[in-house]
């Protein structure tokens, strides 16, 4: 195995002196390396000569992908292989996030505690978190559109849904060209950092019930616009008189600008940070990409806007739908995993929020879904949600809604982000009740 790896590193550098150390190249360095080392490097694993078999079921058992005598086959199913595309990734191997790369070794049947590969000629099954039904749905809900779908279940922390649009059928790939900018490639659930727009209040909410005294009892109003550091935060209309939690239902971007310049820049991105919004996610072993929160300049228009989740802000849907799970876990942040848990697995928490203000949030959510959203849209589900319309150039928005079920049989958050898709909850919205549905039948 050292001089496998020995050898890798070798290849990566030569690899990085010939093309230069672009990401592309690295990603793919990643998965090769990964690949030799289950697939050709290892004698066990073909000690009867033949031995290439395995698969990768869903959670419930269903085939996503099975080797037999080498060859690997995705399911019969065309939406199904196009819905899960960058969860196990492309023949080519040019989606880094794919497991039929990542666990190969799981793949063959190898056993991390034994060290020994099962060598009965059906492989090892790998069987993954994800709910081919959640994806599949969620696939045909995005309906075309760019963007991604994130479900996770926040007691366990497993994945069962990183649906990414663009996407192709991996046994009929289109021909794509090299310098192709669709990101079709990418999984957006775990690659892309978003403008979060209005899903982002609930940050500056969080900051603004630990740090300013009594802002639950606070009279707060809007007249539509909001005048700071010579420029204007502005509103729809004018929502008048109310209380934060109104603040909230309405999305009322006047308030929740004056609130982050009077909690200033570096209080919001310590709870952006605290909430994991900002770091790279490690998901067995798989990396997300990393938020952003640019601290502005004190009392700065910039700082208005931060607050409500323009400016610099970036977020990607996987970490915004841990955050949400985190809500509902009062408090309690799980790590995130792809594989599915035993009953003893999986619950790795880490106190992130105050359990106070996860329970005052969760209320402000509730009343979210109740005054704005309308239950009506949602039906059967205990809904917790936010929506966001976040404005990124040519007066285009990408329309998110993020949440979670306040259900202890279906703890479930989850993050929808359309790229360009216009308002976030009429967009977003659907598509989320549509996923949910699945999630909980
Ligand atoms: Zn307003």
């Amino acid at each position: 195995m050292k001089r496998v790896r020995t050898r890798a590193t070798a290849v990566a550098l030569i690899i990085a002196v010939a093309v230069g150390l672009t990401g592309f190249y690295v990603a793919r360095y990643a998965l090769h390396g990964g690949e030799w080392v289950a697939f050709t490097s290892n004698g066990d694993a073909y000690t009867a000569g033949k031995l290439k078999a395995g698969r990768i079921v869903d959670r419930n058992g269903e085939t996503l992908y099975s080797v037999t005598e080498g060859r690997g086959s995705y399911s019969e199913d065309k939406l199904t292989r196009t819905a899960l595309l960058h969860s196990l990734g492309d023949r080519a191997g040019n989606i880094g996030t794919g497991a039929i790369y990542k666990y190969a070794d799981r793949i063959l049947g190898y056993d991390p505690v034994n060290g020994i590969y099962s060598l009965n000629g059906e492989g090892g099954t790998l069987e993954m978190s994800l709910d081919a039904d959640v994806c599949r749905e969620a696939y045909s809900a995005l309906d075309g559109r760019s963007g991604a779908v994130a479900v996770i279940n926040y007691v366990t922390g497993e994945v069962l849904c990183a649906v990414s649009t663009p996407s192709f059928d991996p046994e009929d790939p289109p021909e794509i060209a090299p310098d192709d900018t669709s990101g079709v490639y990418m999984n957006r659930a775990l690659s892309a950092a978003y403008t979060p727009g209005s899903v982002f209040k609930v940050v500056t909410l969080a900051a603004a019930l630990e740090n300013i005294e009594d802002i639950e009892n606070r009279e707060l109003h809007c007249d539509g616009t909001y005048d700071v550091g010579g420029g204007q935060v502005t509103c729809p209309k004018a929502h008048g008189d109310m209380k934060i939690e109104d603040a909230l239902a309405n999305s009322c971007n006047c308030v929740f600008g004056a609130l982050a310049v009077e909690l200033g820049g570096e209080t919001i991105a310590k709870y952006a940070e605290k909430y994991g919004l900002l770091e790279r996610m490690e998901i067995d072993g798989i990396l997300s990409a990393a938020g952003k929160f640019d601290i502005a300049a004190e009392g700065s228009l910039n700082l208005a806007w931060s607050g409500v989740g323009q400016y610099n802000d970036l977020v990607t849907p996987i970490a915004m739908a841990r955050l949400m799970g985190t809500i509902g876990n009062s408090g309690r942040e799980v790590k995130l995993t792809q594989i599915k848990s035993g009953p003893e697995l999986g619950r790795d928490y880490e106190r992130a929020m105050m359990a106070s203000t996860a329970g005052k949030i969760d209320k402000m959510l509730d009343y979210c879904v109740a005054h704005t959203y309308g239950d009506e849209n949602f039906p059967g589900l205990e809904l917790r949600a936010k929506s966001g319309t976040a404005q990124v150039g040519d007066g285009k928005s990408n329309a998110w809604f993020a949440g979670y079920l306040a259900d202890p049989e279906h703890p479930y958050a989850f993050a929808v982000c359309i790229e360009k898709g216009g308002g976030g909850a009429a967009v977003a919205g659907p598509v989320a009740n549509r996923v949910l549905q699945a999630a909980v039948k």
